[in-house]
């Protein structure tokens, strides 16, 4: 781990996981995995200033979204973004007819667990996913996207600090274009970051435990069948918790309409009867820890990660440990 990030062997673990990346997803021709450092977070900046010309529109539907909408109004050189808003657990798409060169929307937003369609509404504007909470769990088809973006921490069972994007050559081609015209950062430029990644290398050195741990991840995924056994398993595990919910007299699905459920992050409502906060600190206390709602969030709520990685066994134990510790609440 110590050599240097143009050495060798750090190359050949990039070139690694770009080709795990594309076996795992199979793109349409052209498309390049392009990556640096900084998160999902960095990458909102960087696509404001390389990939908006003059406006964008968004879909937002809870904080990660809000986030990207937030970055992008606040830039002086661009237009007000258009912004389409729905109340948390529930999905909203771009206005297909505002005047914006990018449609911008996140496909699982990890903060309320609904999950967005990815397809194009028109033609003309880029298409810009955040999928953090997506990517190596939940199937897309590529070519409705030209940025499809994400931090390995979640599926893909890594560490955070490196930003990934399948850029169709519509994105990567605008890139270009706004950095010969716009002063951009280094850091924030996307066509660097497309050079360097062309050579498998990023423009500064990247955090060698996150490509390790990611791209032994990919190739636990690729064994075992894809996309379509992370989607399985995930499936498997939203489902018991979804249908816990569903039976329990006390406590519903957050996310009302079922097709808007995501598979991979759960979110469930309680009635009066349960307060979820100190639901949580009971089971923090007893070691089962990471089902508090997303701190934006004041709701009556727990949130369940059950990324590819979680085993379903370990669901079922988690919901024999909710229906222990809600049954001592109703009864205290
Ligand atoms: C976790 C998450 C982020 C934030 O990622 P960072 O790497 O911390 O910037 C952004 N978007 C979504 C959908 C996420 O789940």
């Amino acid at each position: 781990m110590g050599t240097s990030h143009r050495k060798q062997p750090v190359r050949d673990l990039v070139a690694g996981v770009q080709s795990r990346l594309i076996e795992l997803y199979r793109p349409p021709d052209g498309y390049e995995v392009v990556l640096g450092n900084g998160g999902a977070t960095l990458f909102w900046d960087a696509a404001v200033f390389c990939l908006i010309a003059e406006r964008s529109a968004h879909g937002v539907f809870g904080e990660f979204g809000a986030k990207f909408a937030h970055a992008a109004a606040r830039a002086p050189f661009l237009e007000p973004p258009a912004i389409a808003e729905a109340p948390p657990g529930r999905v909203a798409l771009p206005d297909a007819d505002a005047d914006a060169d990018v449609h911008a929307w996140t496909h699982n937003e990890t903060s309320t667990g609904a999950l967005a369609p990815v397809r194009r509404l028109a033609d003309g504007p880029l298409v810009l996913i955040d999928a953090t909470s997506a990517a190596g769990g939940l199937p897309v088809d590529l070519s409705q996207t030209d940025a499809y973006y994400f931090a390995p921490q979640k599926h893909l069972a890594s560490d955070g600090g490196l930003w990934l994007a399948f850029c169709s050559p519509a994105a990567l081609s605008r890139a270009e274009r706004l950095a010969a015209g716009r002063w951009i950062p280094d850091t924030l430029n996307l066509a660097v970051a497309a050079r360097n990644s062309r050579a498998h290398q990023t423009l500064n050195t990247p955090a060698l435990a996150t490509l390790l741990l990611m791209d032994d991840q990919l190739r636990w995924l690729l064994a075992n069948g894809g996309l379509e056994f992370a989607e399985g398993r995930c499936r498997e595990s939203s489902g018991l918790l979804y249908d816990w919910a569903q039976a329990h007299p006390h406590a519903s699905c957050s996310v009302a309409d079922p097709t808007d459920r995501s598979p991979a992050v759960v979110t469930i409502d309680f009635d009066d009867a349960i307060d979820a906060a100190e639901l949580c600190r009971i089971m923090r206390a007893a070691g089962v820890v990471d089902i508090e709602p997303y701190r934006g969030l004041a709701s009556n709520q727990i949130r369940v990660g059950v990324y590819a990685s979680v085993d379903p066994d370990d669901v079922r134990a988690l919901i024999a440990c909710l229906d222990h510790v809600v049954e001592a609440l109703l009864n205290a």
